[in-house]
């Protein structure tokens, strides 16, 4: 069985294995993979056989080029077309064998589902399980895991990864489930050794744990910090490291791509579960592979799935994947961090811009907090665009317009644009929590600005 695992195992043969028995695994995966879809997936068949594929036709990496890329909107057209799961879901509905069902954020703003057999969401749980090993949590360690236990998979992900690979789980949930107070009096007394969550929340709970007159550098066991579902800079790593006197991985996550990668302890980059999946960038406007090491738009496939399969989907984040050995001595080829997204690239004065270059600038400013969105008006021909920001704390009028130049002038410098940028104080950006939760996703908004008299924004 090339799936079991062994905890005992810091590493899995097949993470150690050739290149070409990497290839071999991932093309006798892919020919059974596209022999399932072609039954019992009308979404990809339909596809494949309107370019003239049949099912024998792919089997090489090579052959595999010729299926057609497909995109979030396919999936949105066919959820709208078939309600309520649409076809792409595959066998696991029409047999009822649907043991859960999550779900990413629709380019509709509704949820769209993805179903997963028990099978699923067993290999998740084992690849999770392998991330874990490789960042060097091992049985009998303890997780506290503050990550989200909702539609979207992160938090599921950890805890049953950890399950899978024999630690022991505090599935306390996120502040708004177990208050932040409680989070540490647990943290204090339980011993956890791993904490995961937001690199928001783990700064969040080191100051309530200071708050609560107590060291998150000595009174705790915490040894690793686990963070997902934010942007990590390196100074962002380096303070929730030195703040928690722990080691911090941090996870590429999405409810599609689940447990598919992982960094380990060299931290350069993650490597892909090339047992489980494919991963390949292209050209943004092309589509055509892009060499090793150069920037691309990832697509993902999945070799195991039983329902809700993908092939070649066009996940938007801007990546390169290295093929150089890396010092662990894993063979699994690495993904970098997320240069941006291509459905997000903005033209402003010409210039390429991503909202996450935009992000690493302004989380470079221990004076600013972690809510920000980039307004772009489309009332003026030329885009312009203003960056919106919540400092840490309240600030006079004076403090607020100096900050705000110096981020427009380190803007400047590092991206190119010198975009407007309002300071809010701490909570104002956002009143309502679904326009924060939105903006989470997409960082852009498009408006109309507001005479610079008016006043202050969202009070509308
Ligand atoms: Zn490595």
């Amino acid at each position: 069985m090339p799936f079991e695992t062994n905890a005992a195992l810091a590493i899995e043969p097949i993470e150690r294995a050739s290149r070409a028995e990497i290839v071999a695994l991932q093309e006798k995966l892919l020919r059974e993979a596209v022999a399932r879809a072609w039954e019992s997936v009308p979404f990809y068949r339909q596809r494949w056989e309107a370019a003239g594929i049949r099912p024998g036709d792919i089997c090489t990496l090579d052959d595999f080029l010729r299926l057609p890329i497909v995109s979030k909107t396919d999936f949105d057209a066919d959820l709208i077309a078939h309600p309520p799961f649409g076809t792409y879901q595959g066998s696991a509905q029409q047999l009822g064998r649907v043991a859960r069902v999550h779900a990413s954020s629709g380019t509709t703003g509704d949820p769209r589902p993805i179903l997963c057999t028990l099978a699923d969401v067993e290999r998740i749980a084992q690849l999770s399980a392998r991330r874990l090993r490789a960042q060097g949590v091992r049985p009998g360690d303890l997780l506290q895991v503050t990550l989200p236990y909702t539609l979207y998979i992160g938090g599921t992900i950890a805890l049953e990864g950890a399950m899978a690979l024999g630690a022991g789980v505090i599935p306390t949930g996120t502040g708004a489930m177990t208050h932040s107070r409680r989070q540490v009096e647990i943290a204090h007394r339980w011993r956890p050794t791993v904490l995961c969550a937001t690199p928001s929340y783990a700064l969040k709970l080191a100051d309530t744990a200071v708050a609560m007159k107590l060291d998150p550098a000595k009174d705790f066991a915490f040894r690793m910090i686990y963070v997902t579902a934010e942007v990590l800079t390196p100074e962002l790593r380096r303070e929730v490291g030195e703040r928690w006197n722990a080691e911090v991985f941090d996870n590429y996550g999405s409810v599609e791509a689940a447990a598919s990668t992982y960094e380990c302890a060299a931290h350069c980059g993650w490597h892909i579960s090339e047992d489980a999946y494919i991963f390949e960038t292209v050209d943004r406007v092309t589509d055509q592979p892009v060499p090793s090491g150069e920037d691309g738009v990832l697509l993902i496939t999945t070799l195991f799935r039983e329902a809700a399969p993908f092939f070649r989907y066009r996940v938007g984040d801007i990546v390169s994947i290295d093929s150089q050995p890396c010092a662990c001595g894993r063979t699994f080829r690495r993904m970098s961090t997320v240069k941006g997204r291509a459905d997000e690239m903005l033209k402003l004065r010409g210039i390429s811009v991503y909202p996450t270059a935009i992000e690493r600038v302004l989380r470079g400013f221990p004076e600013l907090g972690i809510d920000w969105q980039l307004v772009v008006d489309n009332k003026l021909s030329a885009h312009e665009a203003m960056v919106e920001v919540e400092a840490m704390k309240g600030l006079t009028y004076a403090e607020r317009t100096a900050l705000a130049n110096r981020v427009a002038d380190r803007l400047k410098e590092t991206i190119g644009v010198l975009p407007e940028v309002e300071i809010f104080d701490p909570g104002t950006l956002f009143p309502n929590p679904d326009d924060r939760a939105k903006v989470k996703t997409k960082r852009v908004i498009e408006r109309q600005s507001k005479p610079r008299s008016a006043p202050p924004l969202w009070t509308d």
